[in-house]
């Protein structure tokens, strides 16, 4: 056990990152990502959580940095099933429902909508307007495929990914930032 006393515990979610905030008898301040990607926060008794949440803060990135590491390690070990041709069916029509309400929303068109399975990308738009949706995305949530398709239709009006661009997709989809990093693109 560990000799060092618990002496509070805090969750909470720092720029859409969940952190466990611990107090111990140590003398600087530690954060740790464990091969399961959580993060436990840890202060010495002196400091304030105030204190742990900054440090957390400032070192936000090297956070997401570590947590993504463990993620494509988990990924690369286990070689993921092939879709079963149900599944596809089933994102396809599912696909066929909610592009079409994106588009509504949006009052952005697609010239044409593919899916296929695509190596690099969720999904990309073509100086003609042509949409592909990558297949992989079956394996995600409705969400997931949400964003994607108004991150695409998005392009329709802006060719990057300039700040216009990220409010547009704010605009439809608020909790990109969110889902982006679930997707870990
Ligand atoms: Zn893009």
């Amino acid at each position: 056990m560990d000799t060092r006393t618990l002496y509070d515990y805090n969750e909470k979610e720092i720029d859409n990152v969940k952190i466990y905030f611990l107090q111990k008898n140590i003398k600087r301040m530690s954060l740790r990502v464990k091969p399961d990607g959580k993060v436990i926060a840890v202060r010495p008794l002196r400091a304030t959580l105030e204190e742990s949440i900054k440090f957390a803060y400032d070192n936000i990135d090297w956070i997401r940095r570590t947590q993504q590491k463990i993620l494509q390690k988990a990924t690369e070990k286990k070689p993921k099933m092939p879709l079963t041709l149900a599944e596809i069916n089933t994102f396809k029509a599912k696909l066929g429902q909610i592009f079409p309400h994106c588009e509504a929303r949006m009052k952005l068109y697609a010239s044409k909508v593919t899916v296929r399975p695509m190596k690099t990308r969720w999904g990309s738009c073509s100086s003609c307007g042509n949409i592909s949706i990558n297949l992989e995305l079956a394996r995600y949530s409705d969400e997931c495929l949400e964003y994607v398709i108004i991150h695409e239709l998005a392009h329709l009006v802006h060719r990057n990914h300039s700040d216009n661009f990220w409010q547009l997709v704010a605009t439809y989809c608020p909790d990109w930032k969110r889902i982006r990093h679930s997707l870990r693109y």
